[in-house]
């Protein structure tokens, strides 16, 4: 599933195929995906010019020249795919340029989106009402994220997953942060002292940015046509590493809440 880093990493990718170039063809090729698509996004559009994109969380943000934003969300298994050598019955959303580049939204799970929204209303757009500061950004530190936790008797990992504290965490990073901080996940929130909290930030910015820094190393790969975006191989330090070994040298472990795993290595994870 694409966390921040790949959407960060996607919107560069697109970035360098659509900023500045004018859309000579927009094309839902279905009604909806997760939710329907804006009927007119077609026809608003077709003929304008990309002026900017950016992300907030795990949402991408397309600007046009009309003052129309596209948002897009890439779901479980959303990726936009460059000059595709041919269109699948999983590409559901075509955009052309006038130099003639083709970017395809291919989502075989469809738990992704597409909306519309006026450029200068885009923080009222409904996911993003709620939703606590960027990770990455400067509102995102020790005294926010305490002052956020005050109280809670939920895990950490619970609520770093809660889109209100910290906006774009997904299972993945929150595991890698928790290790490298060294705090169990199951550790009640609110009962988390600030040295911690700090040391926590620092990871939360370090995982991310590392991965970012993954992904932008392989954005070459997406000059070269029926280039994929948005995936790229990491090393975890537990993640998905189940009975391996943790680098403090200890096992890691994994347990199971609400459907989701855990992973985290009980010997330097208090
Ligand atoms: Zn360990």
């Amino acid at each position: 599933m694409p966390e921040l880093p790949e959407v960060e990493t996607t919107v560069a990718g697109l970035r360098s195929v659509l900023q500045g170039s004018v859309l000579t063809r927009v094309e839902p090729r279905r009604a909806d995906l997760r939710f329907p698509i804006p009927v007119d996004l077609r026809q608003r559009m077709t003929g304008a010019t990309v002026t900017g994109l950016s992300r907030r969380a795990k949402y991408g943000l397309i600007e046009t020249d009309r003052g129309d934003m596209m948002i897009f969300h890439l779901g479980m298994s959303g990726r936009w795919r460059i000059d595709p050598a041919e269109i699948g019955t999983h590409d559901h959303l075509l955009l052309e340029t006038a130099g003639g580049r083709v970017l395809a939204l291919n989502d075989p799970r469809r738990f992704g989106s597409i909306d519309l929204v006026r450029t200068e209303a885009w923080q009222a757009y409904a996911p993003f009402t709620r939703m606590g500061p960027e990770p990455l950004g400067p509102a995102f530190d020790v005294a926010m994220l305490a002052a956020a936790l005050k109280g809670k008797a939920t895990s950490i990992k619970a609520a770093l997953l809660d889109q209100r504290v910290v906006a774009g965490l997904g299972n993945i990073y929150v595991c890698e942060a928790l290790n490298m901080a060294g705090i169990a996940p199951t550790r009640p929130a609110g009962k988390i002292g600030r040295p911690r909290l700090a040391l926590l930030v620092a990871a939360i910015r370090d995982v991310l940015s590392a991965a970012i820094v993954a992904g932008g190393s392989t954005l070459r790969d997406y000059a070269r046509p029926d280039g994929e975006l948005g995936y790229f191989s990491k090393q975890w330090r537990v993640y998905g590493r189940e009975g391996e070994s943790c680098p403090c040298g200890g096992a890691v472990q994994r347990r199971i809440d609400g459907g989701r795993s855990t992973f985290f290595c009980a010997q330097c994870q208090k």
